[in-house]
């Protein structure tokens, strides 16, 4: 049985970026239900009980067909979501730095280029969706985005950095302006977890 992971820091730590009911509905609200749907429709995969949800979500093809969508769903969005608030914190640095830094440098030429690069993918996911840097099999860093609460474990990359486009995770501040959201998104970034994020994946 998964759990909803603690969130690291206060409803209100990201204000004014992302403003505490948003935090407190999406965290509560929106995360404990994948992981409750996740819950229930293992219960009909006793295959798949024990295993890990990077194993789980990495692997659709193992989980039997009548499952198997609510699983891509709902197991998705309990990665993705348990990622997200990690890689977010009101003492966010500005800018990424070390080994990282020049990873992205190297991969996209400038840190501007990859902000771009970044916005652009979150901005344009048609839908409800995430933006993604993403570590793809041969190391190299990837600027994407996927639908729905796809996880980029599903195409065999490993996400080290996430955005939530759907309209839940900013609609209350921002309403239709999700390039406002993005925009904003880089004051909250805790850079040194994503920097974990490159280590472990790699
Ligand atoms: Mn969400």
């Amino acid at each position: 049985m998964f759990t909803l992971p603690d969130l690291p820091y206060d409803f209100n730590a990201l204000e004014p970026y992302i403003d505490a009911r948003t935090m407190e509905i999406h965290h509560g609200k929106h995360h404990q239900a994948y992981i409750d749907n996740l819950n229930k429709a293992l219960e009909k995969a006793p295959a798949l009980q024990g295993k890990t949800l990077e194993e789980i979500v990495g692997d659709l093809d193992s989980a039997p067909e009548e499952v198997r969508t609510v699983i891509r769903n709902h197991g998705g969005g309990h990665y993705n979501h348990s990622l997200f608030w990690k890689i977010m914190s009101a003492s966010g640095s500005s800018q990424p730095s070390g080994v990282l830094l020049d990873r992205i440098n190297s991969s996209f030429g400038s840190f501007d280029t990859f902000k771009e690069k970044y916005a652009q993918a979150a901005i344009t996911r048609f839908g409800s969706g995430w933006g993604w840097l993403s570590v793809d099999s041969s190391g190299g860093l990837v600027v994407h985005s996927t639908p729905n609460q796809d996880t980029p474990l599903m195409e065999g990359l490993k996400p080290i950095l996430g955005i939530d486009v759907w309209e839940h995770a900013y609609y209350l501040l921002y309403q239709n302006r999700r390039p406002e959201y993005v925009e904003n998104f880089w004051n909250v970034i805790n850079w040194e977890q994503v920097a974990e994020n490159l280590k472990a994946a790699s």
